[in-house]
């Protein structure tokens, strides 16, 4: 079977337990299935970035037992490619510089096609795609069929932002099919993502990816807990306890004898079934 996963983290803190959770799922798909897990630093928006976030997460990943088949890809090299896919957007029309503010938007989407503010040459506008009328609908592994209408959802939405960078959403597109991604595991926090990612591909002329969306780990109070305060990140010295509770989180049984991360992850991979992930869009963290 030709399964090439990923896990793509952006480097905005260190490995928290939501993000151990999308580490440990998305590499127990893609070994079960006999595939590779690959790995992606999604470095595009420095504002948000961590100084030293990226080496920290990505010499974590392996002191919990997730080694990636080949070195990591760091977005930060890839903006020729995203240029090319503007370029491409653009040359056939899909995409139109926009001015407008929060206010101009009055809070709501964006839904004209084209800008609503009046051109400034002086400012750097941001670039938007105009999305249709039509259902985006796809078959969640874990999540089953979901429909969505981006005019509703999400409108004209932006591809590249005013500060010159390119959206999650291009640059998670245009990497996902440079690195052969055929399996797409991640947060359900994504979940919404999807159909904006999907209308991309079939502009650009990729092919779509299968997608499962784990449940989100929250927290006690019921907040997605990468954006808590409760979300202390795991601890890559004594990967054990925080191992044991993701596979947990994913409905594994434990392994009392296992002495390292390698024969918990071993044990788990034997026992596991992507049919038997939990079927609910979030649950508490234990
Ligand atoms: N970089 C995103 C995050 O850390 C994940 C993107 C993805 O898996 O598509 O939340």
């Amino acid at each position: 079977m030709n399964y090439r996963g990923r896990f793509a983290p952006s480097p905005t803190g260190h490995l928290h337990f939501g993000s151990l959770v999308a580490a440990v799922g998305s590499w127990l798909c893609a070994r079960h299935a006999g595939g590779q897990w690959l790995l992606r630093v999604e470095d595009m928006d420095p504002p948000r970035e961590m100084p030293g976030s990226a080496e920290s997460i990505l010499a974590a990943l392996p002191a919990f037992g997730l080694v990636a088949d080949a070195p990591a890809l760091f977005q930060s090299t890839r903006i020729g490619a995203y240029d090319a896919a503007f370029e491409q957007l653009k040359a056939a029309g899909q995409v139109f510089p926009c001015w407008c503010s929060r206010n101009d938007l009055a809070g709501g989407l964006h839904l004209d096609g084209h800008c609503l503010a009046k051109p400034d040459e002086g400012r750097t506008p941001a670039w938007r795609i105009r999305v249709p009328d039509i259902e985006i609908r796809f078959d969640d592994v874990l999540q089953g069929p979901q429909v969505a209408n981006l005019r509703t959802t999400a409108g004209d939405f932006v591809i590249r932002r005013v500060e010159g960078y390119y959206a999650y959403q291009l640059a998670c597109v245009v990497d996902d099919a440079f690195q052969g991604i055929t399996d797409v595991v991640r947060g359900n926090d994504l979940l919404d993502s999807t159909p904006r990612q999907i209308y991309l591909q079939r502009c650009l002329g990729l092919s779509t990816p299968r997608y499962l969306h784990l449940p989100l780990a929250l927290d006690g109070d019921g907040r997605k807990l990468s954006k808590s305060e409760r979300a202390h990140p795991v601890d890559p010295t004594d990967p054990m306890p925080a191992l044991r509770r993701a596979l947990a989180f994913l409905d594994l049984p434990p392994v009392p004898g296992a002495q390292n991360p390698s024969a918990l992850l071993a044990h788990a991979l034997a026992h596991f079934d992507p049919a038997r992930l939990p079927h609910c869009s979030e649950r508490a963290a234990a």
